[in-house]
Formats: C-alpha cells, sequence, structure tokens
C-alpha cells in the first residue's frame, strides 16, 4: 500500500496545476516585477493577478489589502510588531494560552524584553476559549489582540468575527492567525471587523516560504522589513514571483474543493475518529465536538508515549504528528492539551492525523487496521498501564 499521509497541518503537497503555473517564472518569465520594461512588466502583472485571487479567496475589498511574505510566521510577527509601533501609547497584547509559537514566542519576548503587557487568555476542556477573561483583559490599552481562527492541533475553531467586534469598541486592532483555517472554510473577510490576517502557502496546496499578511485599507502599518519600495513599502525585498504565482494558483483552486472538505473529507475524519475509538478502549478525541475544522482529528490515547505509537505507525506506512515535542531530552507534552487541562497521561499520548483532498477511504481502512495492535503493544510495555484493571478514562466532559 502506499504511504499514508495524514500530516497535513504540518504540510500539504503542492498540487501539480499549482507547480505548472510557477515553472515560466523560474525560466521565460523572470523579470524584476519591479523594472521599467517588458520583462518586469510581465511577471508584475502576474504577482498582481495572484493578489487579486488572493483578495477573493479571502472575500477582501481591495487587493492592495494583499501583501506577500515569506510565510505564516513573518506574517503573525509582522502584523503583532507593526501594532505596538504604530500604537506606542498602547502596551498591552490579548492573545490565547493555544497559539501558535510564531505568536506566543513573540510575545513572551515582548513581555520580557520590551515591557509589554500580554494577557494569555485560557481555554476549557474541550478547547473554547475563556470570553469573560477576554473581555475583562480588554482596555484603551490594548494595541492589539491576536487571536488564531483555527487551532492547528485541536482543530478548535474560535469565533473571532464576534471578537473582533469586541476589540473594536476599545479601538484595539484584531489580528487573526488564520493559517489553519484558509481554504477549509469559507472566508468573507470584508464583512469582518478584522484588521489583519495570516495565512500561509503550504497549508494551501502551495510551496513553503509564501504567505500573506492581509491589513485592512486604513489599518496604520509600519513595515518591519525595511529596503526597497516592494508590496507598497510595506515589506521590502523583491517579490518572490513564482512562489507567489503559486500562492494565487492555490488560492483560486481552493474554492473548488472546499465543499468537498466539508462533506467527504469530514465524513472520512469522522469515520477514523468513531473507528479508533471504538476499536480501542481509554481513548477520546480531544477540542470541541462540533466546531472544529473539517479535516483534523486528535485523538488521545492514555497511559502510552505519542513518540512510540508515531515510530510505529511510520512502520505501518502511516505519517501523522504528535500533540508533544521533544524538548531537550525531556518529553513535554502540547501546551495546547495542557492549556485544555487533559491529564499528562492522556496529553502524552495524544496523535494528531490531519487529512486532506487527497485522502482516501482505504487509507482510514488501513490507520484502522493497524492503530489497536500499535497502542496494545505499547500498553504492554506502559508503567502506567495494569491488564487487570487499567486506570480511570479520564473524560473532558468532567474536567
Ligand atoms: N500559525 C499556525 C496556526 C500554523 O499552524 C503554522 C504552521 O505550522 C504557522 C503559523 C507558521 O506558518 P509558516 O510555517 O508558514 O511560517
Amino acid at each position: 500500500m502506499k504511504p499514508v499521509y495524514f500530516d497535513n497541518n504540518a504540510t500539504t503537497r503542492v498540487d501539480p496545476r499549482v507547480v505548472e503555473a510557477m515553472l515560466p517564472f523560474f525560466t521565460e518569465q523572470f523579470g524584476n516585477p519591479s523594472s521599467m520594461h517588458a520583462f518586469g512588466a510581465k511577471v508584475g502583472a502576474a504577482v498582481n493577478r495572484a493578489r487579486g485571487e488572493l483578495q477573493t479567496l479571502l472575500g477582501a475589498e481591495f487587493d492592495h489589502e494583499i501583501m506577500f511574505t515569506s510565510g505564516g510566521t513573518e506574517s503573525d510577527n509582522a502584523a503583532i510588531l507593526s501594532a505596538l509601533e504604530a500604537n506606542p501609547r498602547r502596551r498591552e497584547i490579548i492573545t490565547t494560552a493555544v497559539e501558535h509559537p510564531a505568536v506566543l514566542s513573540l510575545c513572551a519576548w515582548l513581555e520580557k524584553n520590551k515591557g509589554v503587557r500580554v494577557h494569555v487568555i485560557s481555554v476549557d476542556a474541550k478547547g473554547r476559549l475563556d470570553l469573560d477573561a477576554y473581555e475583562a483583559a480588554l482596555s484603551d490599552r490594548v494595541a492589539i489582540v491576536s487571536i488564531m481562527w483555527a487551532n492547528n492541533e485541536t482543530g478548535t475553531i474560535f469565533p473571532v468575527a464576534a471578537l473582533a467586534e469586541k476589540a473594536k469598541a476599545v479601538g484595539a486592532l484584531f489580528h487573526t492567525d488564520a493559517v489553519q483555517a484558509v481554504g477549509k472554510i469559507p472566508m468573507n473577510i470584508k464583512a469582518t471587523a478584522i484588521d489583519m490576517l495570516s495565512l500561509s502557502g503550504h497549508k494551501l496546496h502551495a510551496p513553503k516560504g509564501i504567505g500573506v499578511l492581509f491589513v485592512r485599507r486604513g489599518v496604520r502599518f509600519r513595515a518591519q522589513i525595511k529596503g526597497g519600495h516592494q508590496e507598497r513599502g510595506r515589506r521590502a525585498g523583491t517579490e518572490n514571483t513564482p512562489a507567489i504565482v503559486a500562492l494565487g494558483k492555490a488560492a483560486s483552486l481552493a474554492p473548488h474543493y472546499m465543499a468537498e472538505e466539508n462533506t467527504r473529507v469530514r465524513g472520512l475524519r469522522d469515520r477514523l475518529e468513531k473507528g479508533l475509538i471504538q476499536r480501542i478502549g481509554h481513548s477520546f478525541v480531544t477540542g470541541e465536538p462540533g466546531n472544529r475544522l473539517p479535516n483534523t482529528a486528535n485523538v488521545a490515547f492514555e497511559f502510552i508515549e505519542g513518540e512510540g505509537i508515531l515510530l510505529l505507525l511510520n512502520k505501518e506506512g502511516v505519517a501523522a504528528s504528535s500533540g508533544s515535542a521533544c524538548t531537550s531530552g525531556s518529553l513535554e507534552p502540547s501546551h495546547v492539551l495542557r492549556a485544555m487541562n487533559i491529564p499528562y497521561t492522556a496529553a502524552h499520548g495524544a496523535i494528531r492525523f490531519s487529512l486532506s483532498r487527497d485522502s482516501t477511504d482505504d487509507e482510514v481502512d488501513h490507520v484502522l487496521s493497524v492503530m489497536p495492535g500499535i497502542v496494545d503493544k505499547l500498553r504492554g510495555i506502559s508503567p502506567f498501564w495494569s491488564k487487570e484493571g487499567a486506570p480511570q478514562a479520564f473524560d473532558p466532559a468532567y474536567a
């Protein structure tokens, strides 16, 4: 059987039509879009076409609200740093405990080195935001709120449109890291109060190293990369034209798959989750059941290590990812699952299966057939597991 790739939240396969669209921009169409001659003009037109394709995908009002960057991390950093610089009297940030490190590490650094106060809003056992704490943190001291649209580990979706309205009421900017949400759920950004939005090409069947920061017209923006006048002076550096064209193509393809993502892919994901829970005791799905990305399943298998599961899955030709990251020899469970108060014994054994439009029924069947044996094998050598009476299962509903 062909290897099963269930790690699409880490990165996606570049769509062959996207590769085809970008190739001429390495060869005949190699001009610099800023050049005042035909070589440049043609490429400049292609970059603008791509800008329009991103505008359409997001439902932005103007194409110049689309600024190309090197990816999600740069977009997140640029949004937050620009907001602080443009509003020097506001020295507070609001974010959540479950953001990607692209936001959380920057916030921690700003707190430590720049005297910025960071409000980190917590989540409950299902990953839902503490809305009371959010409202309490909002004030005219807040420069920017940065809250992700959908979580990369559990797929839980946050009500960003409503959260943005509340930020607007105190004059704070609202940024959303929509890296995992774009292309999976429909967006009409112009109808919201969202000021800035980050997205990344490689989560969208485009290449790595290309992304977008949407900056609503009228939002004061301070360039974080200084140099030439590219991107209307907001992001210097000669444009990565092949990748920009590729991202435009991926954006134009995405709406054709959105319905499938919410029907066929969701169906595969649901079957995978149900099948795993039925076949394997002491396991549960993390995140808010009816409010998750359609492609993401995060399942905790209690009393074993995620790394062990991944190694054995890999032997069976299955690529997934674990909720924990191996840091300096000690296995730290994922900050997202810890923020949800999921006990170490379950958070350690959490596996994220993230599907895509390339995923098939046979692949789900294969994972369902190999997982029970893998879990049995690991529980057989787990010090936390006893055959006579396995420890009480953790039910997140009662946390
Ligand atoms: N934000 C989220 C939610 C992500 O999942 C990722 C990638 O894993 C990023 C930001 C970073 O994006 P990039 O890899 O393009 O820098």
